[in-house]
């Protein structure tokens, strides 16, 4: 497999395997709905019942939002460099996983800069990556001033679902010395969020279905940090209510980028920081900033700014229905992901490479919207 292919198949085993078609309907005769097929190895955390179905009527979309993961073939850029007379660390390029990996490539990108003199710093981005970095960098005593063209809720970070998965990372699997740095970064970043207070951050934990017609391998990028998805089995028929007689299940977090976001800012200015929009449009005017050391988390915007050309977008694009309180899953199935968020239910599935549009494809809304209305509607009920 070509590391083109690979990566088209680790999206898509990431985001499941949905190819039967659906049957039996989730709603009764007389529009009630009737009591889910309890799922009981997920249940213990779950004391309501369940899973439920997701409505997915399209009547319930309330908005659709497109993003670009910054995305590099060889996987994201932690390294010491210089601009002018400055420390410059560069921490960005992190594709479909750079909420996940915000906390374990800051930790990495902060260590690199532990024996400058100076504890001042500049950290350009406030994405979740420029955001970790410059929390890390208080936490260990540094005085630091984030610089960002957008600030929440205009980044990238604010359309991601928020899945703690690190998937679409790289072409091919991660290997060689990156491979050391993917699994420690991700390793990190799982016990950093498990740190913040939960409810004030909006991280939750959900069971995450994977589904296959087959027994589902581990999808690729799983399988070095397999240790950090608790639960992880197989289930098969007459084990879960869904539609597809296989799923790989486990628990993985969720963290909300709104709420998220919104309280990783409030730290960096309780602890003392400045927060300036500012769009740098050179090295030369990175170099001129008064702070001795700067941290560059501007994602894809290192492309431009930096010369980085091997950072280029993957354009995702997601379909937000009304919350529905009582979906406490994620389900990976077919090309096709739904994430419930106190913000709405997200339903995404694209993944076009090089495509730095803005506009949603149609055809895509589509695909998205009757495939997860079909998936839950075949949903055994009662
Ligand atoms: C549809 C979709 C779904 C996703 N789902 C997930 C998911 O479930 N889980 C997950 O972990 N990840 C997910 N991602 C990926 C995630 O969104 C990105 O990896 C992440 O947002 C990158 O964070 P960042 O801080 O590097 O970049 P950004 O959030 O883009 O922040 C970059 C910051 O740098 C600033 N900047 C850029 N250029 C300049 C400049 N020249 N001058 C000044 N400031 C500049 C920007 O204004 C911004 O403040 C998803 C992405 C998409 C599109």
């Amino acid at each position: 497999m070509d590391r083109r292919t690979w990566i088209r198949a680790a999206g898509a085993a990431a985001i499941g395997g949905l190819a039967t078609g659906c049957s039996s309907a989730a709603v009764t005769g007389n529009g009630t709905q009737a009591p889910p097929t309890p799922d009981p190895g997920a249940g213990t955390d779950r004391p309501s019942g369940g899973p439920f179905p997701v409505d997915a009527d399209p009547s319930l979309l309330i908005r659709t939002v497109v993003g670009h993961r910054p995305y590099r073939p060889s996987g994201f850029v932690v390294k010491a460099d210089r601009v002018g007379s400055k420390l410059l660390v560069h921490n960005y390029g992190h594709g479909g996983a750079g909420i996940t990996l915000s906390w374990g490539t800051a930790d990495m990108a902060v260590a690199l800069a532990q024996g400058s003199e100076s504890r001042t710093a500049a950290v350009l981005g406030c994405g979740a990556v420029g955001l970790a970095t410059a929390r890390l960098l208080q936490r260990r005593g540094w005085a630091v001033t984030v610089y960002a063209r957008d600030l929440p809720p205009a980044t990238t970070s604010n359309v991601a679902g928020g899945l703690w998965s690190p998937t679409s990372v790289s072409d091919g699997p991660p290997s060689g010395a990156f491979a050391t740095t993917f699994r420690e970064a991700s390793a990190l970043s799982y016990r950093y969020f498990q740190d913040l207070p939960a409810d004030r951050f909006g991280i939750h934990w959900r069971v995450n279905y994977l589904f296959g017609d087959e027994p589902p391998e581990q999808p690729q990028w799983m399988a070095p940090v397999s240790e950090l998805f608790p639960g992880l089995q197989t289930v098969g028929p007459g084990e879960h209510p869904f539609p597809i007689p296989y799923a790989l299940r486990y628990r993985a977090m969720v963290i909300e980028p709104p709420v998220y976001l919104r309280e990783m800012m409030d730290d960096v200015r309780i602890a003392g920081g400045r927060i300036e929009v500012r769009d740098f449009g050179s090295p030369d005017q990175v170099a001129s900033l008064p702070e001795p050391v700067v941290f560059n988390c501007t994602g894809l915007g290192a492309k431009a700014l930096f010369g980085d050309d091997e950072l280029t977008p993957i354009k995702g694009q997601l379909h937000v229905l009304l919350p529905q309180r009582r979906i406490d899953y994620v389900t990976l199935s077919g090309g096709l992901y739904m994430i419930p968020r106190a913000d709405g239910i997200l339903l995404g599935g694209t993944f076009q490479r090089g495509d730095g549009s803005w506009e949603p494809d149609p055809a895509a809304q589509t695909r998205i919207l009757d495939g997860h209305a079909r998936f839950f509607a075949g949903m055994r009920t009662g």
